[in-house]
């Protein structure tokens, strides 16, 4: 069976949601009948909230979209590909360093299954510093990050931490 090129995918890990994410995804969903959100959930990788965290608040911050479907998938993500007929994925890219690795990364998932076309979606410049890592690095010691994330994760965040805290 043949993939169908109306229907798209963003994989990423989403760990977490930020407003560069919400906004490459908004703007993914207008170009395609139908898009997939696939949240990895990679055991090599240790991530800040579990893959059905991420879903929740993802799903919450996204509810209003019809074409829209989150998922959770631990495997590769052009095996996602094959089994959804998923035709095209999206990346976003940042700056010129993102692009390197996105680029081989194309070139291998392009091998593994030829029948998926990767796009890159270059970032809306408002996001361009906007970055998961960073985020959480920022949140951990204090800083404001309620430009950078949902108001959703904003307050997961804070209680996420304060909880550390007290721990500590
Ligand atoms: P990964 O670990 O797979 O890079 P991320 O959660 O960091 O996953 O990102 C998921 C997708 O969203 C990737 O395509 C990434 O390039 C894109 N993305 C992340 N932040 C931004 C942003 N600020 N602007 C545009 N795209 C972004």
């Amino acid at each position: 069976m043949s993939s169908n090129i109306r229907t798209a995918m963003l994989p990423g890990s989403f760990d977490p949601p930020t407003l560069g994410h919400v906004d490459i995804i908004e703007r993914s969903a207008r170009l395609y009948d139908r898009l997939y959100v696939v949240i990895a959930d990679n055991v090599n990788k240790s991530y800040l909230f579990t893959p059905e965290e991420r879903l929740a608040m993802l799903k919450e911050i996204l509810g209003g979209h019809g074409n829209i479907e989150v998922v959770t998938h631990s495997g590769l993500v052009v095996d996602f590909a094959r089994t959804h007929r998923v035709g095209v994925m999206i990346r976003g890219v940042r700056a010129l360093a993102d692009f390197g690795y996105e680029f081989e990364l194309a070139m291998t998932n392009k091998q593994l299954y030829p029948g998926l076309e990767v796009l890159f979606l270059p970032t809306s410049p408002k996001y361009f510093l906007l970055r998961s890592s960073a985020i959480k690095e920022m949140a951990a010691f204090g800083a404001d990050i309620t430009s950078m994330v949902p108001p959703l994760v904003a307050d997961i965040m804070k209680r996420r931490i304060r909880a550390h805290q007290k721990q500590a």
